[in-house]
């Protein structure tokens, strides 16, 4: 069975791949450029100029999406915020109206969303995924992404979106940034430290993706986070204990993350506390549901 994921390519398609060959599944991706990875398929797309290579659709059988401009990459300004979101919305409608035109409908539509749809930093409020969206930048990205995700629902295919936490793993993200500081013992907690960090070990949330192929229970949004999320302060000790780092005092203020970091700070300094009410209610099991072990399975093993 074929699964073609967008933006493949990155962090968490490189785990979500690995997984899906060990399966059994056919795995291609579409990518913004032409490359040779090994058991992969890679088909070239284009939306600005409405690029798609020729058979990139043929025999699909799973959709997954993934493709997006990285949030923390760079300074949001204006252009950069329109590639944030038309890298994740316009994507979705290109695709299809593809899938219209050729008259393809997957089994299952598996879209990423993120924890932020319900707001940047909303201190110690507790989402559940019936809980209202925000209304700053990033809630309205997500928002119109998990949207455009419906117009591939309304086509009667089974969709999941999954609101994602911040997904620890070595190779990308939020963790080696993290642990960059800490390794030469200067780890700190950010801000105040108390702002709750909606994580999830990247193992599970690959695992999650492939519930959300093979088990036609799940439809609509899931809060993909761990059952027991952390304060900043608390994500921060368990790195500096992982590394055999003593932590470093004080904690780096807040304004100079604002001055540094600008309007997208909230990315580091803002606070989101998930719960994953939906998945507790399926037969999901983590292999990752406390921090300790997840920081240390990261950070301690090469
Ligand atoms: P990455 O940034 O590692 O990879 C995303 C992929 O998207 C890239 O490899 C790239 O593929 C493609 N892409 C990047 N910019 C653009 C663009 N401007 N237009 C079209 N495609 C683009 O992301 P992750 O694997 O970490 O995350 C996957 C999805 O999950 C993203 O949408 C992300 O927002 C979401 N998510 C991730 C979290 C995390 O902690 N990792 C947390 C919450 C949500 P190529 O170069 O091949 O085209």
């Amino acid at each position: 069975k074929k699964v073609l994921i967008t933006g493949g390519t990155g962090v968490i398609g490189k785990h979500l791949t690995k997984i899906l060959l060990e399966k059994g599944y056919e795995v291609a991706y579409l990518s913004r450029q032409k490359k040779s990875i090994p058991s992969v398929q890679v088909f070239e797309w284009d939306i600005q100029k409405g690029y798609l290579e020729e058979g990139a659709l043929d025999n699909l059988h799973f959709l997954i999406h993934l493709a997006g401009e990285g949030v923390a990459e760079g300074k949001w300004t204006e252009k950069q915020k329109k590639l944030i979101l038309s890298s994740r919305v316009d994507t979705i409608t290109f695709l299809t109206n593809q899938l219209k035109v050729k008259g393809i409908k997957p089994a299952a539509f598996v879209s990423a969303s993120g924890s932020s749809y319900y707001g940047e930093d909303t201190g110690d409020v507790k989402h559940t995924e019936s809980s209202p969206p925000g209304n700053d930048f990033l809630s309205y990205v997500t928002v119109e992404w998990e949207k455009a995700a419906d117009q591939i629902a309304e086509m009667g295919v089974r969709t999941v979106k999954l609101r994602t936490g911040v997904v620890l793993d070595k190779e990308g993200g939020a963790l080696p940034r993290m642990a960059a500081p800490a390794r030469l013992g200067f780890g700190a907690p950010l801000g105040s430290g108390n702002q709750w960090i909606p994580w999830i070990h990247m193992e599970d949330i690959c695992s999650m993706y492939v519930a959300a192929l093979e088990d036609e229970s799940w439809t609509g949004a899931y809060n993909a986070v761990a059952p027991n999320p952390v304060t900043n302060e608390e994500l921060t000790k368990q790195i500096c204990k992982a590394l055999g780092k003593p932590q470093w005092l004080p904690n780096v203020p807040a304004f100079a993350l604002k001055l540094v970091f600008g309007e997208m700070a909230n990315v580091v300094i803002g606070s989101s506390y998930l719960i994953n009410e939906r998945i507790s209610k399926t037969s999901f099991k983590y292999t990752f549901p406390n921090i300790e072990a997840a920081v240390r399975k990261e950070l301690q093993e090469n």
